[in-house]
């Protein structure tokens, strides 16, 4: 058989060839740093390596096997697959969190609003949090270790993302109370007194799909992203419904949003009477979530 990826006299290579002939061959990736972040995160979950070895540059094992798996993973990131789903997990909050094309990548920005409602409510005990669209599980997860809450909801219209956030709660130590609804169709909602409610719903409008990457486009699940150009805010519609409904008086509500749709998010929550409407930008400078509360 021929070596489609090293010529190889010796059973052990340098990381660093390693790392710089896969870095080669994923030549579909333009920017340098994604390549380089996404060879990696292959090279570390093949070779459990650190990001210091690369320093180091140790000699690692190679053999036909090692070779074939990167090989096959350096073809389906050309094929725009995300890195994220093809080894099957990533880190979120410092939780690793599995990922199927059932459920969304969770995304750096997604860490921040989780971040924001650590930094708001690490003082206080027995928290009831609820997490609409819960996905992977990754916000309730990393909710669930940081705050201790006395219950924690996740909340999914996927039973496929469900099982998942099941197993990535397990694997983590939390328990999550996971439940199978479908937030525009259930009109009412037992759940009272609630402290904290998330959500990162579907937010990408149909017309955006143009300005957006194979990646994401081809790979990721509509149901997870998208929502018509005439009612782009559908979701929060229906989450501020059931935040009036199930919130504590002096409960908040955090939602990530659309980065061209902040005003008009904040205007929704205004006509819904909440009180106090907070827009925050992400890393990247774009409005990106809102806190709002009651009162
Ligand atoms: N931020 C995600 C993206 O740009 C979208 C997440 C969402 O729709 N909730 O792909």
């Amino acid at each position: 058989m021929q070596h489609l990826f090293f010529d190889m006299t010796s059973p052990h290579l340098e990381l660093k060839k390693i790392y710089y002939s896969f870095l080669t061959k994923i030549d579909s990736i333009d920017s340098t740093q994604e390549r380089e972040s996404i060879t990696f995160l292959a090279l570390e979950k093949i070779f459990k390596i650190k990001k210091i070895d690369l320093y180091s540059n140790p000699l690692i094992h190679f053999d036909l096997e090692k070779e074939k798996t990167l090989n096959t993973i350096a073809q389906r990131i050309n094929q725009h697959e995300p890195i994220q789903y093809i080894l099957g997990e990533t880190i979120f909050y410092d939780c690793v969190i599995q990922v199927t094309p059932a459920v969304l990548i969770p995304r750096p920005e997604t860490e921040e609003i989780v971040d924001k409602i650590i930094k708001d409510h690490k003082h206080q005990s027995d928290l009831t949090i609820m997490d609409i669209g819960t996905g992977s599980g990754c916000i309730a997860i990393a909710l669930a270790k940081e705050l201790h809450p006395h219950k924690i909801y996740g909340i999914d219209i996927s039973t496929e993302a469900l099982k998942l956030a099941r197993t990535n709660a397990l694997a983590n130590n939390v328990n999550i109370d996971f439940q199978h609804r479908d937030i525009l169709q259930i009109p009412l909602w037992h759940e009272q007194n609630i402290d904290i409610i998330v959500s990162n719903p579907p937010y990408v409008r149909e017309s955006e799909k143009k300005d957006m990457q194979k990646n994401v486009l081809d790979y990721e699940p509509s149901l997870a992203l998208f929502v018509p150009d005439q009612d782009p805010l559908l979701f929060y519609e229906k989450i501020a419904d059931i935040a009036k409904h199930t919130l504590h008086p002096k409960g908040v509500l955090y939602v990530e949003i659309n980065e061209a749709l902040g005003e008009e998010t904040k205007g929704l929550l205004k006509n819904k009477s909440f009180a106090k409407i907070d827009l925050f930008k992400d890393l990247h400078g774009k409005e990106r979530f809102i806190r709002a509360t009651m009162t």
